[in-house]
C-alpha cells in the first residue's frame, strides 16, 4: 500500500500520522485484492438497439469503497453492473451505473435511428478468480434485462497493469482517514492552464468549504477525504459549439450537450477515470475554469460545473446531488403534464420524487410532518392559474399597444390601454399574494407536494424548496438529505 502512495509522488497524511491502512477482512480477502478493476467500455446504439464493447481493462490502486458494502441495496441507475464468481455462480458485487447513452437514446436523433458511441468506465474490487461481468439495462418499466456480459480472468496478461501515476499534481484538500472508511471525493481540473495551479487549489478549497455548509454534508464532514488532481490544459475554459468557441482542454468539456444551452458534459469518460485513478475516489467532480453559468452530470459517475459564475457553488451542489445521490430534478414547468423521462404508471427510481401510487410506501414517510395532508395542498393550481392569467394579460397588452402605435394613436390612448391592463392584473396578483400567505407555514414542512421531475402533474416532491428545484434557499429537502446521507454511509463507514 505504501508503495502506491509513494509512486504517486506524495506522502499520505495517514502515513505521517503513523496509522496504517486497515487490511481487508477475511470475507473480502477471500474474493478480492485491495485494488480496483476498471473496464473502459464503448456504449453504441440508437433508441432501438444498443451494444457495449470493451476498450480496455485496467488494474487501479486500492479499492476505495468499504470492504463490506458490495451488493447495492438501492436499485439505482438505468443500468446495473453485476459481478459473479464463475466457479460458483455467486453474486460478488453489484452497483448501478448510468452513462450519456441512457440520455441519448431518448433524443430525436436516436429515435430516428442515428447510432452514436459514448464512453463509460465501470469499477469493482479486483477479483482473485475468474468472474462473469454482466451489465443489465432497464426497460421503460424499470425491469432489468441483461445486455452485455464478459468473462474476465484476473490473471490475463492483457489487463493493463501500468502505474496509475500519470505525473499530475495531487492536492490533499481534506484528509479525514483511511479511504476504505471514508467518502473520497476527487476534484479534477479542466480548462486550467499551467499558470492556474494555485487557482485550482483555491477553487477546490472554495467549493469544499461551501459543500460543508450544506446539510447533510455539513454534519458528516469528518467522513470525507477530498483531493484535487491537476493536469494543465493548453487553453482555459471549455468548448461552446453554439458560440463557435473551441478550447483545447484535458477532458474535452463541452456545453450544448444534446444541443441544450446550459448543459455541459465531459466527452472523455475513459480519460477522466484514468486521471482520477491517481487517488482513491468514490465520486468525481470536474471543475471547469470558466465564468459561464452551467454544468451537468451523469448519475453515479461524475458531475461537472464551472467555477467562476456567481451561482457556480449552487450548480456544483445541484449536479453533485444527481451524480452522488442519484437525485432527480424536482423542477417542472406548468405546461408539461407528463413526460417520457418518467413514463406514466412507473414509480421513478430516484429517492426524492414519487408518483405516489401507494402513500403507505412513501419513500420519505418517516420524515413527514405529523398531520400533514398526503398529497399536500399548497395552492399550486391557484397560483399557476393566476400566473397564466397575468402572462396572458401581458401578452395581450403588448399586442394592443403595438397595434395602437401602428395606427398612430395618441399617447393618451396608449396610457388608457396600460391602465386597463394594470387594473386587470390586480386580481391575479392578489390571488398569488393571498395564496402564498395562506400556505406560508408549509415552507419548512415535509409533505407530498405535486410538481417534480419535469412534470406539473402526477409526480411529487417532499418540500417546497430544495437545491434540486431552485436556488431560492441553499438547502436540500428532507428526502434529498436522507438520500445523500445513506450514500455517505454506503461509501464510508456508517456511525
Ligand atoms: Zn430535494
Amino acid at each position: 500500500m505504501k508503495k502506491f502512495w509513494l509512486v504517486l509522488g506524495f506522502i499520505s497524511t495517514l502515513a505521517l500520522a503513523g496509522r496504517a491502512q486497515q487490511a481487508p477482512p477475511a470475507s473480502f480477502a477471500a474474493d478480492f485484492l485491495d485494488k480496483a478493476m476498471r473496464i473502459d467500455l464503448f456504449h453504441v446504439g440508437d433508441a432501438k438497439e444498443e451494444v457495449m464493447t470493451i476498450d480496455r481493462i485496467s488494474q487501479e490502486g486500492i479499492w476505495p469503497g468499504t470492504f463490506t458494502h458490495l451488493i447495492d441495496p438501492y436499485n439505482y441507475g438505468h443500468y446495473v453492473l453485476k459481478v459473479y464468481d464463475v466457479a460458483s455462480n455467486r453474486l460478488m458485487f453489484s452497483g448501478g451505473c448510468d452513462d450519456q447513452f441512457s440520455e441519448y437514446k431518448t433524443t430525436t436523433p436516436a429515435l430516428n435511428g442515428v447510432k452514436r458511441t459514448f464512453e463509460r468506465s465501470v469499477r469493482f474490487p479486483y477479483p482473485k478468480r475468474p468472474v462473469l461481468v454482466v451489465i443489465e439495462a432497464r426497460d421503460k418499466k424499470n425491469i432489468l434485462h441483461p445486455m452485455f456480459d464478459v468473462t474476465i480472468d484476473p490473471a490475463d496478461y492483457h489487463i493493463n497493469r501500468e502505474t496509475t501515476a500519470a505525473g499530475d499534481f495531487v492536492y490533499e484538500a481534506l484528509t479525514s482517514g483511511d479511504p476504505h472508511d471514508k467518502v473520497d471525493f476527487v476534484f479534477l481540473a479542466e480548462g486550467y492552464t499551467a499558470a492556474d495551479k494555485d487557482k485550482f487549489k483555491a477553487d477546490v478549497d472554495r467549493m469544499t468549504a461551501f459543500l460543508f455548509t450544506v446539510e447533510p454534508y455539513k454534519s458528516a464532514r469528518a467522513k470525507f477525504n477530498v483531493r484535487g488532481v491537476f493536469r494543465p490544459s493548453a487553453e482555459r475554459a471549455m468548448d461552446e459549439p453554439r458560440q463557435n468557441i473551441y478550447r483545447k482542454t484535458v477532458l474535452d468539456a463541452s456545453f450544448n450537450a444534446f444541443d441544450l444551452d446550459r448543459y455541459m458534459l465531459i466527452e472523455k469518460d475513459h480519460r477522466m477515470h484514468e486521471m482520477a485513478a491517481q487517488v482513491p475516489y468514490d465520486a468525481i467532480i470536474v471543475l471547469v475554469n470558466s465564468k459561464r453559468y452551467g454544468g451537468g452530470s451523469i448519475a453515479l459517475d461524475y458531475c461537472v460545473s464551472t467555477v467562476d459564475n456567481e451561482r457556480s457553488r449552487q450548480v456544483f451542489i445541484h449536479e453533485l446531488g444527481h451524480s452522488f445521490g442519484f437525485l432527480a430534478d424536482e423542477y417542472y414547468t406548468s405546461e408539461v403534464a407528463y413526460n417520457d423521462f418518467y413514463p406514466k404508471g412507473v414509480e421513478p427510481l430516484e429517492p426524492n420524487i414519487t408518483a405516489l401510487f401507494d402513500p403507505a410506501q412513501l419513500k420519505w414517510k418517516e420524515f413527514l410532518t405529523p398531520g400533514i395532508g398526503v398529497p399536500t395542498e399548497y395552492g399550486k393550481d391557484a397560483i399557476e392559474a393566476a400566473r397564466d392569467e397575468r402572462q396572458k394579460n401581458g401578452k395581450a397588452q403588448a399586442e394592443e399597444i403595438a397595434a395602437a402605435k401602428k395606427k398612430g394613436l395618441p399617447e393618451a390612448e396608449i396610457k388608457k390601454i396600460q391602465n386597463k391592463y394594470a387594473e386587470a392584473d390586480k386580481s391575479p396578483a392578489k390571488v398569488i399574494a393571498d395564496t402564498k400567505a395562506k400556505y406560508a407555514s408549509l415552507e419548512d414542512k415535509v409533505g407530498v407536494f405535486e410538481g417534480a421531475g419535469y412534470a406539473a402533474k402526477g409526480l411529487y416532491r417532499s418540500q417546497i424548496n430544495c437545491f434540486m428545484i431552485s436556488n431560492v434557499k441553499d438547502e436540500f429537502c428532507a428526502a434529498c438529505r436522507w438520500a445523500i446521507g445513506r450514500m455517505i454511509d454506503w461509501y464510508g463507514k456508517p456511525d
